[in-house]
């Protein structure tokens, strides 16, 4: 009670504060309400407020102001989406159409076109589908167990698993995936079931290209630090290539998939630069400085919670984190802050 009392006192000095940088959000999923999913009402909720208090522009419009010093308007906040998702056009577009709020959206080309769904999904249905309570899965690494009694501990047990996965290189990251689905006797479907579905091109075609920009997001959404070179460099070039061609229009914005900075390394910078990408996103970090690499850009998760979401968007998480120590004040061209990754991945 306190706390939001003081968010609402506190919220908009900090927006004033920190008025002068840019900053970029990032979204996932949308529908019914889970970790990971926001739901229309709430999302509705958040742009009213967006429109309100700040002005969203397009990336593209804030990569092009910073590389030309163009100055930008007091309180600019751009609108980032992940991985493509079915509910994006469910969901999400009708809103954004509706608050005309601009989006920059991250496909994964192999998931668009049908020919995968995303490893961290496959793994949640293996841990929603096993029958059993308690599985102890040997693989070429040791042996893990996850309890798989409760909810709770089926999310539990994809947390466990999907961290493990994330520092594993793309062939040990699939074995181990198998693995766990022939020893919770789970078949995992060739596509993905609906609530893991992605937007086909004829819909990411449907979307208008004035206030949806679409942008890429690897091919098969691997932890670009832990593959090879060759992989790399196909999983952003081809990215690119496949939605150009799909779409008929220029992709220039590419995202790091998970994008701490732990997921991605110097090779994918320099491989996204050498793509003709004009700009790339993290998921660590909370509001630009001048000067900022614009293959390197700070984004941070919102919150479900609306005023949590306020304290975020207004400065005023960046600013406690920063008064306690936390993050240290950015130089210019430094990434401000860093930040746990919000919503995996
Ligand atoms: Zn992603």
């Amino acid at each position: 009670m306190l706390r939001a009392v003081a968010g609402s006192v506190l919220g908009p000095v900090a927006r004033q504060l920190t008025g002068a940088q840019p900053r970029i959000v990032f979204y996932h999923r949308f529908g019914e309400l889970s970790a990971r999913r926001l739901t229309a009402p709430l999302f509705a909720q958040q742009l009213r407020y967006l429109r309100r208090h700040f002005n969203p522009l397009s990336l593209s419009d804030v990569v092009q102001a910073q590389a030309t010093d163009k100055p930008l308007p007091p309180r600019t906040i751009v609108l980032t989406v992940d991985d493509g998702y079915q509910d994006f056009a469910e969901v999400a577009y009708p809103l954004l159409l509706q608050y005309q709020v601009p989006v920059t959206l991250y496909a994964v080309s192999r998931f668009a076109s049908g020919e995968l769904w995303l490893w961290f999904d496959r793994l949640r249905y293996v841990c929603e589908q096993a029958v059993s309570q308690k599985l102890t899965v040997e693989w070429s690494e040791g042996l893990i167990s996850v309890n798989l009694q409760t909810p709770v501990q089926r999310e539990q047990a994809w947390d466990l698993l999907s961290t493990r996965c994330l520092t594993l290189p793309t062939v040990a990251r699939e074995s181990l995936i198998a693995t766990f689905a022939r020893c919770a006797k789970v078949v995992i479907p060739a596509q993905a079931p609906a609530l893991f579905a992605a937007m086909d091109w004829t819909t990411l075609r449907s979307l208008d290209p004035a206030l949806i920009e679409i942008g890429a997001h690897t091919q098969t959404h691997p932890i670009l630090s832990m593959c090879t070179d060759s992989e790399l460099v196909t999983e952003i070039t081809a990215s690119k290539l496949e939605i150009e061609s799909a779409l008929q229009r220029s992709v220039v914005s590419f995202c790091y998939p998970n994008g701490r900075d732990c997921d991605f390394d110097e090779r994918s910078v320099c491989a996204v630069r050498a793509a003709g990408f004009h700009s790339a996103v993290t998921s660590s970090g909370m509001l630009l400085p001048p000067g900022s690499d614009p293959f390197r850009l700070p984004r941070f998760g919102v919150d479900s919670h609306f005023g949590t979401f306020c304290n975020e968007v207004n400065g005023l998480t960046y600013l406690r984190q920063r008064w306690s120590g936390a993050i240290a004040a950015p130089k210019p061209g430094e990434i401000p802050g860093s930040r746990a990754s919000l919503a995996m991945p």
